[in-house]
């Protein structure tokens, strides 16, 4: 008899986990590992939302079950965050849930609105859990397609009629992991249009919303009029406010969507600690300032590392947000390949495209997650071993 379910045991293999223990493996015989393959920003978390946690973890009152949906002044400061950054109306009441982290409501909202057998539309290349979302859920993946050569806009052409029929939901993510892409909003004026003559919900996933460079703002698809009729958007205070291990995040947009979120979530958790939720409120209804600063350490190693990536011949867009440059691999080499001697001859580790869906075979997501100095590091290793290599 096994104890595991076909679910857990048909899970595809997580690529990464290979490269976490070779990492160990070499920083046992004392080498020095840089890891750019994380998903996560290394800044500290601002100080004045951890001054703001402390405050209210000292309440008594604030160790009781918050309600499932959120406690209002997270929401109200979600509402605020939305009207403030992107002009759009939202009921605190009714249009904005709160999340432990939005990973968990990516993974629920599938659960929440399709039935074993359902399809569901996922960026190929795209952040992986969208995929196992949709198989723990029993649903059929069908790729959205993407294509380097058009910035990966979605290609909603390309999915064939049956299969548009056939989905409920469709997964976009911009700016996007792991191809760094950004979308100009009619983008979102296409996929509203889509949703709504296929009769599904779009959902974006709006992760690195705040995390742009230069002048480029992000759009929201709640943006498009009408939205509401037809999409959701996953927001998180992870990437923003360097926020990852608190767990907060939150989904807005279709009424409909959101409730039966809540009720499924109501049945399997009690939403967030009161502290963190307040903590959250405070960054979100902020003036943005730190978010600002962040992004330009951000930008400062994304110049420097896109560069020198360019120079050595390895390919790749310069990003206009995120915390990833996305990357063509030499030719000769898979995505694994050169990542693997990335890893043995640099001591260097990135994510092979190829862990993000068939779609990423040939590139590498490298994360601008290490000081300008221990990039120029990272820089001069990668260069030795191109010329070593020849
Ligand atoms: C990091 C990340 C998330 C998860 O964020 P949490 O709120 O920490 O769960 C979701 N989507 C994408 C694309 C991410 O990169």
């Amino acid at each position: 008899m096994t104890f595991v379910s076909e679910k857990i045991n048909t899970l595809p293999p997580y690529l990464f986990s290979e490269f976490q223990k070779r990492k160990k493996e070499l920083e046992e015989k004392g080498i020095d590992v840089i890891d750019l393959g994380i998903g996560a920003p290394d800044l500290p978390t601002p100080d004045f939302v951890i001054d703001r946690l402390v405050e209210e973890a000292r309440k008594p009152h604030n160790h009781r079950y918050s309600t499932y949906s959120g406690v209002q002044e997270f929401k109200l400061a979600v509402a605020d965050f939305y009207k403030n950054h992107y002009d759009v109306d939202l009921d605190p009441n009714t249009e904005i849930l709160a999340l432990i982290g939005s990973k968990e409501g990516i993974a629920n909202v599938v659960q929440a609105v399709i039935n074993p057998g359902d399809s569901v539309l996922v960026p190929n290349p795209g952040y992986p859990v969208y995929r196992t979302a949709v198989h723990l859920a029993g649903g059929k993946c069908v790729d959205l397609p993407l294509d380097a050569s058009n910035g990966y806009e979605p290609l909603f052409n390309e999915v064939a009629q049956k299969d548009t029929d056939a989905a409920k939901l469709m997964f976009l993510n911009y700016p996007s992991n792991p191809t760094a892409a950004t979308v100009d909003f009619n983008v979102f004026l296409k996929a509203v249009s889509f949703s709504r003559n296929n009769d599904l919900i779009a959902v974006n996933d709006a992760a690195y919303d705040l995390v742009t460079f230069n002048n480029y703002t992000a759009p929201s698809i709640m943006q498009v009029p009408g939205a509401k009729n037809h999409a959701v958007e996953f927001g998180s205070l992870s990437k923003s406010f360097n926020m990852t291990g608190w767990r907060i995040g939150y989904l807005v947009g279709n009424e409909t969507i959101i409730k039966a979120l809540t009720t499924l979530k109501s049945n399997i958790d009690t939403c967030q600690f009161l502290p963190i939720q307040l903590a959250a409120a405070t960054a979100l209804t902020s003036d943005l300032a730190v978010v600002r600063a962040n992004n330009k350490v951000y930008q400062e190693r994304m110049e420097k590392l896109h560069k020198a990536l360019n120079e050595m011949g390895l390919e790749a867009d310069k990003p206009k947000g995120t915390i990833f440059i996305w990357a063509k691999v030499p030719t000769g080499h898979t995505s694994a390949s050169f990542a693997g001697q990335l890893l043995e001859n640099a001591g260097v580790i990135v994510t092979p495209g190829s862990a993000f869906g068939t779609a990423g075979e040939g590139y590498i997501r490298v994360t601008l997650s290490v000081t300008s100095d221990r990039l120029d590091e990272v820089i001069l290793r990668m260069e030795n071993m191109m010329r070593a290599l020849g």
